[in-house]
C-alpha cells in the first residue's frame, strides 16, 4: 500500500480510512465494575456474564456509543462487532441498541452475532439466526472443543449461503493441544466452495503445529481464501495463564500464515472488559502492539492493509486505495512516516478540513 504524504506538508500522511475488524462493543468499558476480573478465556466469560444484569438499554446505549465515537475519533470508516447472542432465536437487546447507535454514527457497522458453536449445531438456529442478521450483519460463532464443532460450522456455513452472508470465527483461542477448529473451517469452505469473505478470529493454538501439521493446515486454509484477524491485546493478556508470568505470547503465526499466501488481519478486541482491561479503541495502537508482539518489522507501511485495505476486503467492503478515492474516504494524519504515524496519539483529520484550512 502506498501511505501518501499530502503535497507541500510533509507532517500528513494520507490513508483509507481504517477498518476496525473484530471490537465487542456489547462488552467494552465494563472493566471497572467488574469484581473478580484475572484469569484465563473461560474465567473472562463467566465474569461478563454476571455483569449481563447490568446491560440494560441505557447502558448500552451508552458505552456503545462510547465505543463508537472513539473508533471514529481514531479514524474508522467501517467495523465490525460482534454481539453475545442468546440461547435462541430471539435477538438480544444489544442487538437492536447496537443497530440504532449505528444509525446515528458517522461510520459504517457491521454486528456479527455471537455464541458456541454447539448451540449452532441445533436444528434450524443458526438459519434463524442467519435470517435476523441480513439487514447489516454477517454469521458468526465461537469454536473450541465443542463436541458438535463440525455440525455447527456445516450449519453456519449453510445459513450463510443461504442468506447471502459474511462468516466470522471466534475459533482455537486457546492453547491447548488438539484445538481444530481453523482446520475444519477451511475443510468446510473448499468443500462448500464458500464465496462470502471467512474471517477467522483468534487461531492461537496454530502455535502448537510444525513441520507437516502445520503445512497441511496452512495449505487448506490459503485454498480456502480465509482472512485470519490476530487479536493481540486479548491474547496477550488471556493467553498463556496459571504458570506464573508467561512465556507464550498467544498469537497466531502470522509470520507463517502470510508466507502461505493467507491475508492476515490485526484487530482492536475487548476493550476495558473482563477480556482485557485495557486498551482504547484504535487499530493504529493493536496494530503497534503487534508490530511488538509478533515481530513485524518495518517497512511499517507493509504491515498498514491489515488495518485498511485487505481488512475492509475482509468486511466484504469496496477497496479504497488513496490514489482514486474521495476525500471522504480518506483520514489525515499528524505524521511525518508510518512509524511516528503508528506511535503518535494524535487523532486524525476527515481531509475536507485540511483542505479548506489550506485554501487562501
Ligand atoms: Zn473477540
Amino acid at each position: 500500500m502506498r501511505a501518501t504524504d499530502a503535497g507541500a506538508d510533509p507532517r500528513h500522511v494520507i490513508l483509507p480510512a481504517l477498518t476496525e475488524v473484530h471490537v465487542h462493543l456489547d462488552k467494552c468499558h465494563t472493566a471497572h465494575r467488574l469484581p473478580a476480573v484475572g484469569g484465563d478465556l473461560r474465567k473472562a466469560i463467566e465474569a461478563q456474564a454476571n455483569d449481563r444484569s447490568n446491560w440494560t438499554a441505557d447502558d448500552l446505549r451508552g458505552r456503545m456509543g462510547r465505543g463508537l465515537a472513539e473508533l471514529a475519533a481514531a479514524g474508522c470508516g467501517q467495523l465490525r462487532s460482534h454481539v453475545d447472542w442468546s440461547d435462541d432465536a430471539r435477538a438480544p437487546l444489544a442487538w437492536s441498541i447496537l443497530q440504532e447507535v449505528a444509525a446515528d454514527a458517522p461510520l459504517t457497522v457491521q454486528a456479527s452475532p455471537l455464541l458456541g458453536v454447539d448451540k449452532l449445531a441445533r436444528e434450524g438456529l443458526a438459519d434463524a439466526i442467519g435470517r435476523q442478521a441480513r439487514a447489516g450483519g454477517v454469521l458468526g460463532g465461537f469454536v473450541l472443543d465443542h463436541a458438535d464443532r463440525e455440525a455447527g460450522v456445516r450449519a453456519m456455513f449453510a445459513a450463510a449461503d443461504r442468506h447471502g452472508l459474511a462468516l466470522d470465527f471466534h475459533v482455537d483461542e486457546g492453547l491447548e493441544q488438539g484445538l481444530d477448529g481453523l482446520a475444519l473451517i477451511a475443510r468446510v469452505a473448499v468443500e462448500t466452495r464458500f464465496e462470502g469473505p471467512v474471517i477467522c478470529g483468534h487461531a492461537c493454538s496454530l502455535m502448537n503445529l510444525s513441520g507437516d501439521a502445520l503445512r497441511q493446515t496452512l495449505d487448506v486454509v490459503a485454498r480456502a481464501g480465509l482472512f485470519v484477524a490476530a487479536l493481540p491485546t486479548t491474547n496477550l493478556y488471556l493467553q498463556d495463564r496459571d504458570r506464573g508470568t508467561p512465556d507464550r505470547r498467544g498469537l497466531t503465526r502470522l509470520h507463517e500464515l502470510r508466507a502461505a499466501g493467507v491475508c492476515t488481519l490485526i484487530g482492536t478486541d475487548n476493550v476495558r472488559d473482563a477480556f482485557c482491561p485495557v486498551g482504547r479503541h484504535d487499530p493504529r495502537a493493536s496494530l503497534a502492539l503487534a508490530v511488538m508482539a509478533a515481530h513485524l518489522d518495518p517497512p511499517l507501511g507493509d504491515h498498514l492493509p491489515m488495518i485498511t485495505t485487505d481488512a475492509a476486503r475482509a468486511l466484504g467492503l469496496p477497496k479504497v486505495e488513496v490514489d482514486g478515492a474521495t476525500t471522504a474516504d480518506l483520514r489525515a494524519f499528524d505524521a511525518g512516516s508510518t512509524d511516528e504515524l503508528l506511535a503518535a496519539p494524535h487523532p486524525p483529520h476527515a481531509l475536507e478540513d485540511l483542505l479548506e484550512r489550506a485554501e487562501p
